[in-house]
């Protein structure tokens, strides 16, 4: 018997997909994505010489028929009347959740969402035939079929998804590493024996969701971690839980939503991750599949979301990151602006360096109950 195509390896050249439209685009001057972030990691890589010119790929912003893959059209026109106007009815608000709980009427309302949803179905039509694809602007894991949710106005992971199943693939993990719980995703793919979704996040944060004990109808694992979840900790998680789970599926893709706010600094949550164990993850999956996409997602400390996005990029390519960052990197972070405590007095390694230090320390029991629960057969799907 041949061997199958599909099964290959990918060991071609990774390919960076970026976007001018992330750089100057705020959800306004008070809200955390106020931060650059897509253009901070794309020019700290371009800064450290990581990226051959050859490898990147502007994100097309995606269209409405290909948005209707999964929303709404009601919904996706609301996005689009609340871009024209810079206004939203009270209809419009209510129903859509437009211009409330955090999702502001912002001047790229619609087109930055569609640009990051273009971003991730490209990524997974480039790696139809197998690849590695990065896309720090994608990972909007929130986003529901017909309203705004957690910042996330669309649900990027879930079209770039369906972009792989409609082109024939059965078998596909999504690995949530963000500091919430990927609901949106989770809840798209509830029925669907196709997509493995895996999340770890921090217990207790919106949306609430993602229990330990929640499988999804079958399809689902949930690893809710404690406050203070350390790069040991994750290191336990991924070793004795998810590549098990992922090894187990075969898959013949995986996509991993790496949201940087499970790091330390992060402002929006407490989990205590160094970056380490984020390039950790992507280099643990690499090989687990003959295409693998790596999303962004949230982050809302722009040093830290940068120098980790940045870092992945070359854990992907398979380039060892030094321990000081080119001058040329250190000028992209120190022209960075934080509107935190922190941003006025940023320490030193924030700016001088891409690795931080490890933050290893004990596996609690709590990890190790999580990871045996996960892998207790009688849930398996
Ligand atoms: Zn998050």
């Amino acid at each position: 018997m041949l061997p199958d195509p599909s099964a290959r390896p990918a060991f071609c050249t990774p390919v960076y997909i970026g976007a001018e439209i992330y750089r100057f685009s705020t959800y306004g001057p008070t809200h955390p994505l106020a931060v650059p972030r897509v253009s901070t990691c794309t020019d700290l890589i371009l800064a450290m010489g990581w990226l051959d010119p050859r490898q990147f790929v502007t994100a097309p912003m995606a269209g409405v028929a290909e948005l209707a893959r999964f929303h709404d059209p009601g919904y996706l026109a609301a996005l689009q009347r609340a871009e024209r106007d810079q206004a939203v009815s009270a209809a419009d608000r209510d129903r859509y959740r437009i211009g409330i709980d955090g999702n502001p009427v912002y001047p790229e309302i619609f087109s930055r969402p569609a640009t990051s949803a273009g971003g991730v179905m490209l990524a997974a039509r480039l790696t139809v035939a197998g690849g590695v694809v990065h896309c720090p602007g994608g990972g909007t894991h929130h986003g529901r079929p017909d309203r705004a949710s957690g910042f996330c106005y669309l649900n990027d992971p879930v079209l770039g998804l369906l972009a792989w199943l409609d082109a024939g693939l059965t078998r596909v993990v999504y690995l949530d590493i963000d500091a919430h719980h990927g609901d949106g995703v989770q809840d798209a793919f509830a029925d669907d024996g196709r997509v493995l979704t895996i999340s770890i996040h921090e217990a207790g944060r919106w949306p609430g969701t993602g229990v330990a004990e929640d499988r999804a109808g079958g399809a689902a694992r949930n690893l809710p971690v404690p406050r203070g979840f350390n790069d040991s900790e994750m290191r336990w998680l991924m070793q004795e839980a998810v590549l098990p789970l992922i090894a187990a599926w075969q898959p013949q893709a995986i996509m991993v939503q790496a949201g940087a706010d499970a790091l330390e600094e992060d402002p929006l949550a407490r989990l205590a991750l160094s970056n380490n164990a984020y390039w950790e993850v992507a280099r643990a999956v690499r090989g687990l599949a003959p295409r693998l996409v790596v999303l962004g997602g949230g982050g809302y400390n722009p040093y830290a979301t940068g120098r980790c996005w940045a870092g992945l990029w070359a854990a992907l390519n398979g380039i060892a990151v030094p321990p000081r960052a080119t001058p040329e990197a250190e000028r992209v972070l120190r022209a960075l602006r934080y509107n935190r405590a922190a941003g006025r007095t940023p320490p030193e390694h924030w700016l001088t360096t891409l690795r931080d230090a490890p933050r290893e320390g004990m596996v609690r029991d709590d990890i190790k109950r999580l990871a045996a629960l996960a892998r207790m057969e009688r849930l398996s799907a």
